[in-house]
């Protein structure tokens, strides 16, 4: 049975992208690290259209948890297997570089980039051996360009883009790509509070995007015809930067 594990699936873009990999065929393993009502409710909209999955609580940045959770499900369940891992989960915790506490920094560079490392490690041997997988792991604009009141984001963001480069490269020959997707400004509970009205005039298609958006350019990535993809950043963000 082929598998996708989406990291923080339980809400805006990562449970787009679960509803989207549902549709595909996939069955989808809903990571997510504290909402548990917001996990059902993700998990019975996939079953609603016809789809299947579980919830698969852990948090990314705690590799004890990633490796008993996601390694004894990997371990306990060898008729399936996660071709598709979507690194999604992550934060922000916005001020300016002079005012950030270290647990600001830690825990912002910790969710995206151990996460990333943490989750992608345990996945990735069951890949090898199999010789094809598809990684994608969402990033953003701030990792691209550098945001002001985001240092720590960016720094984590853009440290996800270096790594997505590197493994692309190691693991190439192994039939298995990895490529990262850049949203700009998505509508979802990262987003609110942000000055919409403001912030539109900038972006050339004058909107935020919706979270469907990004979820269709993570299925082009993971489908199985992009294999000749690898190591690339994908930009959604309605034309602001690339
Ligand atoms: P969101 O609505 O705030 O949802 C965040 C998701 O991540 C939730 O499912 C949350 O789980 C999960 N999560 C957070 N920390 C976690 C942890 N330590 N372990 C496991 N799961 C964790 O965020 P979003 O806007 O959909 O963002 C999704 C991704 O897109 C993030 O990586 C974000 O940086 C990136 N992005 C978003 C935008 C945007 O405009 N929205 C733009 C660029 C990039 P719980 O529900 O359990 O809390």
């Amino acid at each position: 049975m082929k598998c996708v594990l989406v990291t923080g699936g339980s809400r805006g873009i990562g449970r787009a992208v679960c509803l989207k990999m549902a549709s595909l065929g996939y069955y989808v393993l809903v990571n997510y690290r504290g909402n548990l009502q917001a996990a059902e409710e993700t998990l019975a909209m996939i079953r609603e259209t016809g789809g299947d999955g579980e919830l698969m609580p852990f948090d990314v940045q705690n590799k004890e948890m990633v490796k008993t959770v996601l390694g004894g499900w990997i371990e306990a369940n060898k008729e399936k297997y996660i071709e598709v891992l979507v690194n999604n989960a992550g934060i922000k915790d916005d001020t300016l570089m002079m005012w950030m506490k270290d647990e600001q920094w830690e825990n912002v560079r910790s969710t995206s980039l151990d996460g990333f490392f943490y989750v992608t490690r345990e996945v990735l041997s069951a890949m090898l051996i199999r010789k094809s997988g598809r990684i994608v792991n969402i990033v953003s604009l701030s990792g691209l360009k550098g945001m002001a009141g985001q240092v720590n984001y960016s720094a984590a963001k853009a440290g996800v883009i270096g790594a997505t480069k590197a493994l692309a490269q190691e693991i190439g020959k192994r039939g298995i790509t990895v490529n990262a997707v850049a949203p700009g400004f998505i509508h979802t509970d990262m987003t609110e509070g942000l000055n919409e009205k403001e912030l539109k005039a900038m972006i050339p298609v004058q909107r935020f995007g919706r979270p469907d958006e990004v979820a269709h350019a993570v299925a082009f990535l993971a489908s199985p015809d992009s294999g000749y993809i690898t190591g690339v950043v994908l930009s959604v963000n309605g034309g602001l930067y690339t």
